[in-house]
């Protein structure tokens, strides 16, 4: 065989790690550990998505207990909002038409979330509580058109007649 100048590359397998014990010992201590452990897999959308309480979803405009409407149309929030994503058209209740119970409701109230990015300010702002985070998180659409959320797919339902007594 000719010789050549070429380095001559060693066939020699490299040198096995040794297995450190005490790491291995902790290794099957996590797994052991995980394996007891309640999972936490969530089978969405097969069943409900479990959240946190304070989980800031899409939100809800509150009512009283007579179901009148909380929001007084003051635009704090929307003051409140870095996204300037809140729109508040303001009106005047009359006593044939009374929507929330002090003089002004919000005849529109739109959020945009296409620009919303859930900081809550909006809910800090509102002094009447009117606005809250719920946990609604299934935004994704193809149309931008539908991310702007009107007023009433915000309000929340009318509270049930109280039961009929007798
Ligand atoms: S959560 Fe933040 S960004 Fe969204 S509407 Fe409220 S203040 Fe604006
Ligand atoms: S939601 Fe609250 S802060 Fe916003 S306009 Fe209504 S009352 Fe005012």
């Amino acid at each position: 065989m000719a010789e050549t100048n070429e380095p001559r590359i060693e066939n020699t397998p490299a040198p096995a790690p040794t297995a450190d014990p005490a790491a291995v010992i902790k290794g099957l201590g996590v797994t052991l550990k995980n394996m007891f452990r309640r999972p936490v897999t969530e089978f969405y959308p097969d069943e409900p998505v479990h959240f946190e309480e304070r989980f800031r979803g899409v939100h809800v405009l509150q009512r009283d207990e007579n179901g009148l409407e909380k929001c007084v149309a003051c635009f704090l929030c929307a003051a409140a909002c870095p996204s300037n994503c809140i729109y508040i058209e303001a009106a005047e209740n009359t006593a044939e038409l009374r929507i929330s119970a002090s003089e002004r409701f919000a005849k529109v109230y739109n959020i945009d979330y296409n620009r919303c990015i859930f900081c809550g300010y909006c809910v800090e702002a509102c002094p009447t509580d009117a606005i809250t985070h719920g946990h609604g998180f299934e935004l994704a659409t193809y149309d931008v058109g539908n991310m702007v959320y009107r007023k009433e797919q915000l309000l929340a339902p009318v509270p049930a007649a109280e039961s009929q007594s007798g």
